[in-house]
Formats: structure tokens, sequence, C-alpha cells
């Protein structure tokens, strides 16, 4: 089986024993302290550590202002626990991840898609989203966005969009929560500049170490205004009490004693070697009549199928060709996204995703001429 369905960061290409030195050398040395409860906001010289990464996008911030959680997925469930009584409206880009919408949903929001092209969000769709919405009565919580290599899109918001985006929100008295696990994953260049970078006020911003050292350590953050940080400094006790001492301590001792940056380095290289066979191949098997997106950093590829196809119907005989993929549907509230699909590029090998892209244009042809 190819699998071109998961969203796993490639964790192989980790120093595995440096991590595992620098782990039995924190018990060694910090055993005492790595073993016991910590704060309910994290670990002060993390959060310290952390402001570092975010300067990376151009992010000015105190530690004061982070809050370390169990991933950016445990961020993500404790701002719509603060934000969201049943009914209230998100905002969240079509499509969006599936992650977040099962969060939301689970609070009983009302999840409501603004249309993205592959420059992101588009900034008219979401002022017109808004102002229907609120001359309709509904409240607005927050716009749920993922600028940089979108997860299940892989586009970005371009820069004049990104201004734009937060001028409409700020008017409409819209919080943004941005959600960016890619952002130091991009191909090309230096990091774009983070949305919170310029609008401290405005915006929550999610971060995390999943996919630029290991999600295995499930080590997160939400950096937010004060009044914002306080109430998730209290949901977080009232969750977990601490996130795991142990976890932090060894991220911040990876990160003090460890190249991470060229770590990174490393990480774009390969994803980029992967999101490359995995565009060319798309180039060379696929039929006439598919489209699809060009992602320039991030693990995700979306791709469009020729009109009447359907990516779940799709999938079951994709599994008996041994290659699998996720059906569009799943990063919808609404039921859109049948005649999409998400392709990751981040886990396989690179000819292992030729042979799956091979399999997957033989089934998606074989059902045109159905
Ligand atoms: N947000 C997005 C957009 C993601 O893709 C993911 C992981 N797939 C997460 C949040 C959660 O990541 P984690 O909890 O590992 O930080």
């Amino acid at each position: 089986m190819v699998s071109l369905a998961g969203g796993m960061p490639y964790v192989t290409a980790l120093p595995l024993d440096v991590v595992g030195e620098l782990v039995a050398d924190l018990v060694a040395k910090r055993g005492p302290v790595a073993l016991q409860y910590g704060s309910g906001q994290g670990d002060p010289d993390l959060r310290e550590q952390i402001c570092e990464v975010m300067r990376m996008e151009g992010i000015e911030a105190g530690a004061d202002d982070v809050v370390v959680t169990v991933g950016s997925q445990q961020a993500l469930d404790l701002i719509t626990r603060i934000f969201i009584d049943p009914g209230d409206v998100v905002l969240a880009e079509g499509p969006s991840y599936v992650g977040a919408l099962g969060t939301f949903g689970a609070y009983q929001a009302k999840v409501v898609h603004v249309a993205m092209d592959d420059q992101g969000l588009i900034p008219e769709s979401l002022a017109q989203t808004i102002y229907a919405l609120q001359t309709a009565g509904n409240r607005i919580k927050f716009l749920y966005t993922i600028p940089t290599f979108q997860n299940p899109a892989g586009v970005t918001l371009n820069e004049v969009r990104r201004r734009q985006v937060l001028e409409i929100c700020q008017r409409a008295g819209v919080l943004v929560v941005e959600d960016n696990p890619y952002g130091l994953l991009g191909f090309d260049g230096e990091p774009l500049r983070a949305l919170r970078a310029d609008d401290p006020d405005g915006v929550v911003y999610l971060g995390s170490f999943s996919k630029t050292l290991a999600p295995g350590f499930r080590v997160g953050w939400a950096l937010a205004p004060h009044a914002v940080r306080d109430k998730l400094v209290l949901a977080m006790e009232s969750a977990v009490l601490s996130h795991s001492t142990f976890t932090q301590l060894a991220v911040g001792q990876y990160l003090a004693t460890q190249p991470w940056r060229e770590q990174i380095k490393t990480f774009r290289e390969l994803y980029r070697e992967r999101r490359d066979a995995l565009l060319n191949s798309l180039e060379v098997f696929m039929p006439a009549g598919c489209s699809w997106t060009r992602p320039s950093g991030g693990f995700f590829v979306w791709m469009t199928l020729p009109e009447g196809l359907d990516s779940k119907a799709l999938l079951p005989r994709a599994v008996a060709e041994r290659v699998a993929f996720v059906p569009g549907t799943g990063f919808y509230s609404d039921g859109g996204g049948a005649q999409h699909m998400r392709l990751s590029y981040c886990y396989p090998q690179p000819d292992r995703i030729r042979e799956g892209v091979r399999r997957l244009a033989g089934v998606i042809e074989q059902e045109l001429q159905l």
C-alpha cells in the first residue's frame, strides 16, 4: 500500500541517537524537575525559546504571553472551549483542517466556510460572509485560518491579502485564530511574516513542534492577548493540570543544544524532493480533467477530479489497487469537497510517491471509462 493519506512527519530524518542521549541526559541531570508537575502555562525557559522560534516569522512577543499546550490540537480545543457557545459561528477556509472542524463540531459551533483560491482566503468573500452573517444576527466568534501551506489545500495567503484579511476582521470585530504548524517548512526563501506579527491584539497564534521536530513530544503552544492567555491557562489547568514537564524540558534541551535551524533545513529539502516527486508524477500520469495545487511548502496537494467523479466512491477502488488518499468531504463541515482529494507527500519515499500516483491515475482513468 502506498499511503498518500496520512499527514505524518518523516521523523526518521531526525538524529534519533542524539535525541536518545539528550533524553537520558535530562533524566540524569534534571530528573527531579523533569519528573515533577509543572506550571499550567508551561516551562518558562521553553516559552522563551518559543519566542525565539516565532521571531523567524516576524513575531515580537514576550514569554509571558505564551501558553504551552499538548500539540496545537489542544490549543484549538482550549480556544474553542473558551469562546464557543452552541450555535456560535466559526469562519474557516473551505476546505479546512479536519481536526479543527472536529473540535468546532464537538462544541456545537456552526462552521461557515469562506472561499479560497490558489492565493488563499479570498478577502471579498470573507467580507461578504461576515456582513451577511452579522446582519442576520449571528455571533461570529473567530476566523480560523491556516494562512501558510494550508492543510489540506497546500496554498498560501499572499502578502496583500494578509493585510486585507486583518483589516476586514479588525473592522468587523472578529478575532483571528492563526494556525501555523507548517510555516517554517517553506521550500523557497525566508519564512513568511505571520499574521500575528502585524496584529498582536487581534490574533491568537497557534504553533507546534510536531513538524519541525517530532509530534511524539506533543509540544505546541498558543500566543494570545493577555485576557485570552489568562483564560487559556485556567482552561489548561482544568484539562490536564500541566503539560508534561518531561517532554517540555526535552524539547527545550533539544533547542538549546542542537542545530535545530539546520534540522529544519534538512526537513525542508526532504519534503521539497517529495513535493517535486508528487507534482511531476501527477503531470505524467493524471488524465485530462484533473487539476491540483502547487504548494511551496508544507505537506499537502489538493486535487480536483474531473466533473462527475466522487472521491469517496473512488477510495475503495484505490485501496484495492493499493493506494490511499483522503477524500475531500472530510475537510468541509457542509458536505462539500466530493470532487476533491488530499494527497500528502510527507511520508512516502519519492519512488513510492510515483508508484502511488501511477496507481491512482489508473483508478481514475478506469472510473472515467465506466
Ligand atoms: N493544525 C493543523 C493545520 C494541522 O495540520 C495539525 C496536524 N496535522 C494540527 C493543527 C495539530 O498538530 P499538533 O497537535 O501535532 O501540533
